[in-house]
C-alpha cells in the first residue's frame, strides 16, 4: 500500500525513485523542521531546494531588506522586491513554490544580532528556535552570528550545516556534536574573527555562492534522511585529499578514511571555483576550544572517577 497520496507521489516521483529515499524517505522529509539563519545568497538557494524537496516546515531568519546589489547572487529576489524585508520576499517565493511546506518568518532584530562570538544577547529566542529544529542551516554572513549558532547547537546537540562563500571560494562543514566530535569553533579558531570579511566588503561570485548553497541543501537532506537506513550510503563519505588546511588540527583525507556520523572526526569541504575543484579535509576537536572542550573535560573526569 502506498504511503503517499497520488498528488504527493506525482510531485516527488523523481525523488522517490532514488533507492535511498523512496516513499519512506519522502514521508520522513515531510515531517522535518529546518531553521535557516540568513536569507542572502546561501539562504535563498538552500530554502528553494529544501521546500522544493518537500521539507515539512521551515523557519527563515533575517533582518535585512532586499537591495539592488543582492540580485546577482540572491536568486529568489526580483527587482520588484527591492526594499522589502528578505524574509517576507523569500517566504512569498517559497509558498508559491510548494503550498505543502509551512514557512514561518522571523525578523532577526527580534532575536538580536550577536556582536561578538561570546555575545549571549538574543540567545533565548534563538535557543527556542534551535530546540524546535531537526537541522539548523547557517547561511549568515558574519562570524559572531556563526559562533552564536554553533554554541547553541552544541548545547542542544542539534545538527548544524554551515557554509560560506567569498571571492571564488566556498567552505562547508557539518557538525553533529556527538561524543568528542569537533564544533565549528574547533574548525575556524580565533583567527577567523580577526580576518572576518563580509561579502559587501569583498567580492563574491553568484555561482560560487549557489554551489555552496546547493551542497548545503544536499547535506541537509542527507541529515534528515539519516534515520531511515543507518547503513545506507547516505551515512558515509569518502573523498579526496586536499592541499589547504583551515587550522592546525586538520589533515587531508587519506584514501581509506571514512567519516561517519558517530566518529570523532568531522569533515570540511573547500570549493575552488577558479579551478573547479571540491576538496575535503577531516579535522579533530580542538582540546582548547572555548565552546566544546567541556565535553572532553567531563569525559576525562568520568574516566578518572571510574579509574579511582
Ligand atoms: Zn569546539
Amino acid at each position: 500500500m502506498s504511503l503517499l497520496d497520488d498528488d504527493i507521489f506525482l510531485r516527488y516521483q523523481r525523488q522517490i525513485a532514488l533507492p535511498d529515499i523512496g516513499e519512506t524517505g519522502q514521508c520522513e522529509l515531510s515531517n522535518k523542521h529546518v531553521l535557516i539563519v540568513g536569507c542572502g545568497g546561501l539562504g535563498t538557494t538552500v530554502s528553494l531546494f529544501l521546500v522544493g524537496a518537500g521539507i515539512g516546515s521551515i523557519v527563515l531568519v533575517d533582518h535585512d531588506a532586499v537591495e539592488i546589489s543582492n540580485l546577482h547572487r540572491q536568486i529568489a529576489y526580483r527587482e520588484s522586491d527591492i526594499g522589502t524585508q528578505k524574509v517576507h520576499a523569500l517566504a512569498n517565493q517559497l509558498r508559491a513554490l510548494n503550498h505543502n511546506c509551512r514557512v514561518r518568518t522571523i525578523d532577526k532584530n527580534t532575536i538580536g544580532e550577536a556582536k561578538k562570538s561570546d555575545d549571549k544577547k538574543g540567545d533565548t529566542q534563538l535557543q527556542l528556535e534551535i530546540m524546535l529544529a531537526d537541522v539548523v542551516v547557517d547561511c549568515s554572513d558574519n562570524f559572531p552570528t556563526r559562533h552564536q549558532i554553533n554554541r547553541i547547537c552544541y548545547q542542544q546537540k542539534t545538527v548544524l550545516v554551515t557554509a560560506s562563500a567569498i571571492g571564488w571560494n566556498g567552505q562547508l562543514s557539518v557538525h553533529r556534536f556527538l561524543r568528542d566530535s569537533p564544533c565549528y569553533r574547533c574548525l575556524v579558531g580565533e583567527t577567523a574573527e580577526l580576518s572576518a570579511r563580509r561579502c559587501q566588503d569583498a567580492g563574491v561570485l553568484g555561482p560560487v555562492v549557489g554551489t555552496m548553497a546547493s551542497l548545503q541543501a544536499l547535506q541537509v537532506i542527507q541529515e534528515l534522511l539519516r534515520n531511515i537506513d543507518p547503513n545506507s550510503s547516505l551515512t558515509t563519505h569518502t573523498t579526496h585529499p586536499c592541499a589547504r588546511m583551515p587550522s592546525s588540527n586538520s589533515r587531508p583525507l587519506q584514501a581509506n578514511d571514512q567519516v561517519t556520523p558517530n566518529g570523532s572526526m568531522a569533515e570540511f569541504f573547500h570549493f575552488d571555483g577558479r579551478r573547479m575543484q571540491l576538496k575535503s579535509l577531516r579535522y579533530e576537536k580542538d582540546l582548547h576550544c572555548p565552546v566544546c572542550r567541556h565535553s572532553v573535560d567531563a569525559q576525562d573526569n568520568s574516566s578518572r572517577q571510574k579509574d579511582g
